[in-house]
């Protein structure tokens, strides 16, 4: 990958792809979120009845899955095959779902040649990538990795405000569980060697954006 790499990665509710997202256009750079394509997937099989726990049907059906994002950071879009999932890969459903592909070996290494073709098609200079396992996996070489976490009463509390009509209860629910079938794959609890982590529990947004972004400015040199 030749475009300068951001590498942000985090558990769900840590803000991360909020915060990455505007860091990105502070810098002047593309923004990939890689969940997106785990959810895109997901939202896939569903729709077309495969079941997501059958992992040698869901590799095989990989090389046609037709995936497309934007990486230009105020526009979010996500299709498959032309239909717009933006909203719909938001849902519950397919938050509660979406473990049973990521622990999917062969869909972790389909997802991180995707995410690396993404990024080297960026004719921005640089591109901030978000996920679970970018600073580790995908792009460990990155300039700057950065590992957003906060804690959980912070994160549960920010998903309950995100998921409109959940109770906090089944949010801490569904959010503790799909951390729990995540990490068994991916360590993005802990900060890797050489990986910088932020805690946002006590920051706002834009004091959350203030803290990467310096990072960010301290290992690369910005346009
Ligand atoms: O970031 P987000 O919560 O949208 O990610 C949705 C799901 O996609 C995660 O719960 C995880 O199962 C999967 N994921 C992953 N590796 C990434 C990004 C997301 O396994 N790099």
């Amino acid at each position: 990958m030749s475009t300068l790499i951001v590498a942000v990665d985090g558990p769900a509710g840590s803000g991360k792809s909020s915060v990455s997202r505007a860091v990105a256009t502070r810098c002047g750079f593309g923004f990939l979120d890689t969940g997106a394509a785990y959810r895109a997937l997901i939202w896939w099989l569903l729709e077309t009845n495969v079941d997501p726990a059958d992992q040698a049907r869901v590799a095989a059906l990989l090389p046609e899955f037709p995936y497309a994002i934007s990486i230009e950071p105020s526009h979010e879009a996500v299709t498959v095959d032309g239909t717009d999932i933006t909203t719909a890969i938001r849902e519950s459903r397919i938050s509660d779902a979406v473990s049973a592909v990521a622990v999917n070996l062969e869909v972790r290494a389909f997802m991180k040649d995707l995410t690396r073709r993404l990024a080297a098609e960026c004719e921005k200079p640089g591109i901030v990538i978000e996920g679970r396992d970018i600073t580790t996996v995908v792009a460990p070489d990155a300039q700057a990795r950065i590992l957003l976490t906060a804690r959980e009463e912070v994160r549960l509390a920010r998903r309950a405000g995100e998921v409109a009509g959940a109770s906090l209860a089944d949010t801490q629910r569904s959010l503790r569980a799909r951390d729990t079938k995540d990490s068994s794959v991916v360590n993005f609890l802990t900060a890797a060697p050489g990986v910088v982590p932020v805690d946002s529990s006590d920051l706002n947004f834009d004091q959350t954006v203030d803290a990467v972004y310096d990072i960010v400015r301290a290992k690369v040199s910005l346009p």
